[in-house]
């Protein structure tokens, strides 16, 4: 099922989504990929681009939440600066910690959007369960080795979506 990879929005970055698009489709809450998503893989506290963004997000009603494969002590600074919730280890492109989620907010599979950098885990994930998948660039090549195995593989993905016209990278829609 090659179409489980197809975001619903691709964006060059975090700062070029329209957030009010996503607030008009009745979007409450946001997860945030963390690696390579909201900042580059080796930073280890959020810049104040960052938290400039999460605050603006947060003004506009939406309920922002870190959902990362990494685990509690990469995410605390994170969690602590940007004061947001966040879940850890989330094993991405399983459904459990998406599901989890929107038990624990009370909130249906159309009000949450993914915002991630990968095929493979983000979107995925987020297009099991049925919410709202953003796919943004990576912000670094700079990667584990578990997500570079994973762009390979994303690569043939990309590769196959774009004969079939289904995706193409660079090619921004919303
Ligand atoms: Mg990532």
């Amino acid at each position: 099922m090659i179409e489980k990879f197809i975001p619903d929005m691709y964006q060059k970055n975090i700062y070029t989504i329209d957030y009010k698009k996503l607030k008009n489709i009745g979007i409450r809450c946001l997860l945030f990929d963390l690696d390579n998503t909201i900042a580059p893989f080796n930073m280890k506290k959020p810049s104040k681009k960052i938290k400039d963004l999460i605050e603006k997000l947060k003004d506009m009603g939406f309920r922002v939440v870190l959902f990362s494969n990494a685990g509690k002590k990469k995410l605390t600074p994170f969690k602590e600066k940007l004061e947001v919730d966040c879940a850890a280890s989330c094993k991405k492109p399983s459904k459990t910690k998406y599901l989890k989620v929107l038990k624990k907010y009370k909130l249906s599979e159309n009000e949450v959007a993914i915002i991630g950098d990968q095929l493979l885990t983000d979107v995925l994930g987020g297009n099991r369960v049925g919410i709202f998948t953003t796919l943004i660039n990576p912000i670094s090549k700079n990667e584990i080795i578990f997500s570079r195995f994973n762009r390979i593989i994303e690569n043939i993905i990309i590769k196959r979506l774009n004969k079939k016209g289904l995706f193409e990278k660079g090619k921004y829609y919303d």
